[in-house]
């Protein structure tokens, strides 16, 4: 069993995410089964803040920003899904953007909470999550959407809610065990009476190795947009160099000062577990990345 996170570079667009199905694809046929975890499409949590905030200020300009978001969503649908499904994935989508819709025009009305916000929040990921499931039936392959928010259960500290181990893991091994391939958003989960929180900005790492510790995954793999974890920011840092290996231990280290590559919470439920978490760049597949392990062969 292997969990393969896909972050928003990697999944910005149509033709970015038949890179990621290609990946998927090379996995599935390797006999692995597959929990597949996605980032929403890349900007598109920053524009949903902004969509909020817009609202809450009663600047009608949010109008603009929510035809945005719709247009980027049905341009990559009409773009990786050509054959009669479209219709119907267009049409699911479309009840996902008026539900969307209906929140930000309440927030309009009244104001913006923390609970209101993950809320908006989480649409980035319901409509990747969606969509790319979809796009790999459309390439003949069998794989079932898994609502997040069903298994992962938090407190109700929205925007950075807490997640409960126990019955989380419980709910997703039940849920996910005996698949071959599944398809689940990052970032995303609910509480216990059902209200949407998120896990904090950039927790879809958080979210695969959540799922990679309670299904006893073999490895969990980290896909985005650099070579692995490098000595320092790559795109700040022209000579930054790879890591090749590093432990449990420093690797949340670095995440904690910042090394945005992963989600410093990503490590904890791994360790526990002494899953390896392998960080991978999604433009450059064969490239060796970075193990991160207890450090024992
Ligand atoms: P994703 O959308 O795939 O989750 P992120 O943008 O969250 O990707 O994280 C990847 C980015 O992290 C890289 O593009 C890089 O600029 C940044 N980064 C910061 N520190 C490091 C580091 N030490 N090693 C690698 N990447 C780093
Ligand atoms: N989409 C969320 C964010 O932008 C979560 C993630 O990408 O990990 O923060
Ligand atoms: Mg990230």
């Amino acid at each position: 069993m292997k969990v393969m996170k896909f972050g928003g570079t990697s999944v910005a667009h149509a033709s970015n995410i038949n890179k990621v199905i290609d990946i998927i694809l090379d996995a599935h046929k390797k006999g692995d089964s597959l929990i597949i975890v996605v980032s929403a499409l890349s900007g598109i949590t920053d524009d949903l803040v902004m969509l909020a905030n817009l609202a809450s200020k009663k600047d009608v300009k949010y109008k603009i920003i929510f035809k945005a978001i719709c247009g980027r969503h049905d341009q990559t649908i009409k773009e990786l899904i050509v054959s009669k499904n479209q219709e119907k994935v267009l049409l699911e989508i479309n009840k996902k953007y008026d539900e969307l819709e209906r929140i930000v025009k309440n927030i309009f009305e009244k104001e913006l909470s923390k609970q209101m916000l993950d809320a908006v929040m989480s649409f980035g990921e319901q409509l990747s999550s969606y969509i790319i499931g979809e796009a790999i039936k459309e390439r003949s392959f069998q794989c079932e959407f898994v609502d997040s928010r069903k298994v992962i259960k938090t407190d109700g500290n929205f925007g950075n809610a807490n997640v409960d181990i126990e019955k989380s893991y419980k709910l997703m091994s039940d849920c996910l065990k005996n698949k071959k391939l599944s398809i689940m958003g990052g970032f995303i989960a609910s509480t216990e009476d059902g209200m949407t929180t998120t896990l904090s900005r950039g927790g879809s790492d958080y979210t695969a190795s959540l799922v990679g510790a309670a299904l006893d995954a073999d490895v969990i793999e980290i896909w985005t947009d650099v070579d692995g974890i490098m000595t320092e920011d790559p795109k700040k840092m022209k000579n930054a160099l790879l890591i090749p290996e590093i432990t449990y231990e420093k690797a949340e280290e670095m995440a904690y000062n910042g090394a945005k590559v992963i989600h410093p919470k990503t490590i904890r439920p791994a360790v526990l577990k002494n899953i390896p978490i392998y960080v991978k760049n999604t433009f450059n597949p064969t490239g060796s990345g970075t193990r991160i392990s207890n450090g024992k062969k």
